[in-house]
């Protein structure tokens, strides 16, 4: 009887996360798109990346879908899935969102960040946008000094950043 129960339960878990993965990918809106653009090299050409003179900003997305007239950048990542996307993925999505629109003149409504374990749509709001001209800002301000201070204390940022070796700041 208490595997019958167990049984039960594991199918009961298993069936909500079916669900809830069902609504997150629907959220995502990538099964209804038309990929239309890929940096993917077993897929073909490899395309320009975009890029805004005004900002100085330039990137490639992983892929561009089209939707309803719309262009919804997509970023794959890879490695673990985050409960929630990190923010430093949200503003390179963001940097791409800007990118479309000024590239493009079509404003993108939402971008999409592609984990191996769950996708999600990240609404490219006024207020992401000024969030992320700030940071571009910042950033100018500080490519004028010799130093700049570590902005944050993850260890596991270091633990990945390609300077690591050479950086006096690193935590790893
Ligand atoms: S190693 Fe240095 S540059 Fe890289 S993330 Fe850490 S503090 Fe930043």
């Amino acid at each position: 009887m208490i595997s019958l129960y167990l049984g039960l339960t594991i199918l009961l878990i298993a069936l909500v996360l079916f669900i809830i993965s069902g609504v997150q990918r629907r959220a995502s809106g990538l099964p209804g798109g038309r990929v239309i653009y890929s940096d993917t090299r077993a897929w073909g050409k490899v395309e320009k990346p975009l890029f805004d003179h005004d900002l100085g900003l330039t990137g490639k997305p992983d892929y561009l879908v089209e939707q309803s007239g719309k262009i919804i950048p997509v970023e794959v990542k890879t490695g673990r899935t985050p409960p929630a996307p990190y923010d430093s993925h949200v503003f390179q999505l963001a940097a791409y969102c800007l990118l479309v629109h000024r590239t493009t003149g079509k404003r993108p409504p939402h971008g999409i960040i592609h984990y191996p374990g769950r996708d999600f749509a990240v609404d490219y709001t006024p207020e992401l946008e000024h969030a992320l001209l700030d940071l571009v800002a910042d950033i100018r301000i500080d490519e004028q000094h010799a130093e700049v201070s570590r902005s944050h204390d993850e260890a596991q940022r270091c633990h990945r950043c390609g300077f690591r070796d050479t950086c006096d700041q690193s935590l790893a």
